[in-house]
C-alpha cells in the first residue's frame, strides 16, 4: 500500500472532558481506536461508565442550576457561538484532516462537513437573536404570554458517519437556547469531538456547560439515557437503537429526538434531465462512502429510459476514484471500520444473488487491504430483495424499474423506512403530487441534497421522531410555558 498520510499530533489517547478538565474514566476503562485506511489501532480512548455518566451529568446540572450560562443574554449567547464557529472555520484544514483519519471520508468532503458545522453555530446564533415569543391578548379581559426556557441537560448522542457536523447539529441549538450538554459520541470516531473541548473553552463557554463522555454505547449512552437529571435525549443513529433507547427512556419520560436510519428512493421519470439526474444520483449514494443517513439507495427509473440509465450509471460508477482517504482526488474512501466493512461486503454478496451485477461487486482492484469496496450497482432488484428493503450504508446501490407513475409510488413507499427521497420529472404537477404522497420527511425535487437549515429535518415511520432544523431545534431545547393575566 501507498505510504498513508498520518495528520500531525495525532494523540494516542482520548479522554473525556468534564467540568472543564480533561479526565480518564473512573475505574480507568479504555477501548482502541482503528484508523480505517490500515486497521491498526492509533490511540485509546476512556470508555465511559456510569460513574463517569454520573460526573458529567452533576456538572452539567451545576453549570445549568448555578451558572451564568441559562441566565445569559441570548446577544451575549450569541458571541460566544459566533466564535465558536470562527473557531471551526479557522482550524477547517486541520479538523478535517482529523475527521478523514478517523472516517475514512475522503478529504474534500470532510472539508465541507466542517464548514456546515461551523454554519450551525452562526444559524443557532441568529435564530435566538431574533427570536421572539408569542403574546395572545383577548382585549379588555385577558392577556397571555410565553415564556421560552431552556429545558436543563440535553444528553447528546451521534453516530459515526460525518460525527463533528452531526454533533454541531446537536450542540449548537442546545448550547444557544441556553440547556447545559453531556455529548457522547460514536466510538467507531472519537476524534473529532475531543476537538470541541478547546474550542468551547477559548470561546468563553463556562467550564461544566459542554461535557462530553466518550465509550460504548451499551455502556456509556445506555447511562446517559437512563439519567433522571437527563431531561432530554436527542440521538440520531440505528433504527434499531433508537428503539432501545425509546424504551429505556420511559421510566424518566424524556424529550426525544430521534433521526434513525433510511433507504431512501430516488425516483427518475422518462421526462427527467437525464443528465442531471444521473449526476445527482451517483452524488447521492457515492458521496460520503455512501454511509449518509439520505443516500439515494434505490434508484426507481420509469422503464422507456432504464436500460439506457443503467449503462450510463454503471459506466460513471466504474470511473469513481476509489483510495486514500486523504488523496484530493479520491471519491470514495475507506468504509469506518472492519465490522461496518463486513457488514457492507456481506449485503455485496446477497445482492449477486438479487439482482444484476453492473459494477464493483467487492474490493476495488490493487486495494487489498484497509476497509475499500468498489461503488457497486445492481440493477432489475425486486422489491422483495434485502438489498431494496434493508439499510446497508455503504456505496452499494438496487436500480429497479417501474411502468406507471402508481407503480412508481408504490415502490417508493415500500419500505419501512422513510427518511428522504429525490425526485426527477419536468412534469411539475406530478412532482408535487408524488412529493405530498411520498412517505419521507424530506423530498429534493429535480434536486440535490443541499440543505436550508431552516427547513424541518427528519423522518416518519421508522426513520425518526420529530424534527429538527430552524425553529423546530428551538422548539426541542426549550419548554414554552404560558402565562394568564386578568385585565
Ligand atoms: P448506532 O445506532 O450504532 O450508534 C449511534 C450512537 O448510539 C453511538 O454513539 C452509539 O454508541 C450509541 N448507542 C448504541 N447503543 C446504545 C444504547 N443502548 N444506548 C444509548 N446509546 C447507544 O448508529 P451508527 O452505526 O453509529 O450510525 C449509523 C446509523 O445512523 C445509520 O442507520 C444512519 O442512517 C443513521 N443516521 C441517521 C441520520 C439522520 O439524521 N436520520 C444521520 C446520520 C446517521
Amino acid at each position: 500500500m501507498a505510504e498513508h498520510f498520518v495528520p500531525e499530533n495525532l494523540p494516542t489517547h482520548i479522554q473525556h472532558f468534564i467540568n472543564g478538565k480533561f479526565v480518564d474514566s473512573v475505574k480507568g476503562a479504555t477501548f482502541d481506536v482503528l484508523d480505517p485506511v490500515t486497521n491498526q489501532n492509533y490511540a485509546t480512548a476512556a470508555a465511559g461508565q456510569k460513574e463517569d455518566i454520573d460526573a458529567a451529568v452533576a456538572a452539567a446540572r451545576e453549570a445549568f442550576v448555578n451558572g451564568p450560562w441559562p441566565k445569559m443574554k441570548p446577544r451575549e449567547r450569541a458571541r460566544i457561538l459566533n466564535k465558536i464557529a470562527d473557531a471551526v472555520e479557522a482550524q477547517e484544514g486541520r479538523l478535517a484532516e482529523m475527521e478523514t483519519f478517523d472516517t475514512g471520508l475522503p478529504i474534500t468532503q470532510a472539508k465541507g462537513q466542517a464548514l456546515r458545522a461551523a454554519e450551525n453555530f452562526r444559524f443557532f446564533a441568529d435564530l435566538i437573536v431574533a427570536q421572539f415569543d408569542d403574546a395572545m391578548k383577548v382585549p379588555g379581559s385577558q392577556i397571555n404570554y410565553v415564556n421560552r426556557k431552556p429545558i436543563g441537560v440535553a444528553g447528546l448522542i451521534t453516530p459515526w458517519n460525518t460525527p463533528f457536523m452531526l454533533e454541531s447539529w446537536k450542540l449548537a441549538p442546545a448550547l444557544a437556547t441556553g440547556n447545559t450538554v453531556v455529548l457522547k459520541p460514536a466510538e467507531f470516531t472519537p476524534l473529532s469531538a475531543s476537538l470541541w473541548a478547546d474550542i468551547f473553552t477559548e470561546a468563553g463557554v463556562p467550564a461544566g456547560v459542554f461535557n462530553l463522555v466518550n465509550g460504548l454505547g451499551e455502556e456509556a449512552g445506555d447511562a446517559l439515557v437512563k439519567h433522571p437529571d437527563v431531561p432530554l435525549i436527542s440521538f440520531t443513529g440505528e433504527t434499531t437503537t433508537g428503539k432501545t433507547i425509546f424504551r429505556n427512556a420511559a421510566e424518566n419520560l424524556k424529550g426525544m429526538s430521534m433521526e434513525l436510519g433510511g433507504k431512501s428512493p430516488c425516483v427518475i421519470f422518462a421526462d427527467a434531465d437525464l443528465d442531471a439526474a444521473l449526476d445527482s444520483a451517483l452524488f447521492g449514494v457515492f458521496s460520503l462512502n455512501g454511509e449518509r443517513c439520505t443516500a439515494g439507495s434505490r434508484i426507481l427509473v420509469e422503464r422507456p429510459v432504464y436500460d439506457q440509465f443503467c449503462e450510463r450509471f454503471a459506466a460513471r460508477a466504474k470511473t469513481i476514484v476509489v483510495g486514500d482517504p486523504h488523496d484530493p482526488k479520491t471519491q470514495v474512501g475507506a468504509l469506518v471500520h472492519p465490522e461496518h466493512f463486513k457488514k457492507v461486503a456481506s449485503y455485496v454478496e446477497i445482492g449477486k444473488t438479487e439482482g444484476r451485477l453492473l459494477a464493483g461487486g467487492g474490493r476495488p482492484e490493487g486495494l487489498e487491504e484497509g476497509n475499500y469496496i468498489a461503488p457497486t450497482v445492481f440493477a432489475d432488484v425486486k422489491p422483495d430483495a434485502r438489498i431494496f428493503q434493508e439499510e446497508i450504508f455503504g456505496p452499494v446501490v438496487a436500480i429497479t424499474p417501474f411502468d406507471t407513475e402508481a407503480e412508481a409510488l408504490e415502490l417508493a413507499n415500500n419500505t419501512k423506512y422513510g427518511l428522504a427521497a429525490y425526485i426527477w420529472t419536468q412534469d411539475l404537477t406530478r412532482a408535487h403530487n408524488f412529493a405530498q404522497n411520498t412517505e419521507a420527511g424530506m423530498v429534493w425535487l429535480n434536486s440535490h441534497n443541499v440543505r436550508d437549515l431552516r427547513t424541518p429535518f427528519g423522518g416518519v415511520k421508522s426513520s425518526g421522531l420529530g424534527h429538527e432544523g430552524g425553529y423546530r431545534s428551538i422548539d426541542f431545547y426549550t419548554d414554552q410555558q404560558a402565562v394568564h393575566i386578568t385585565l
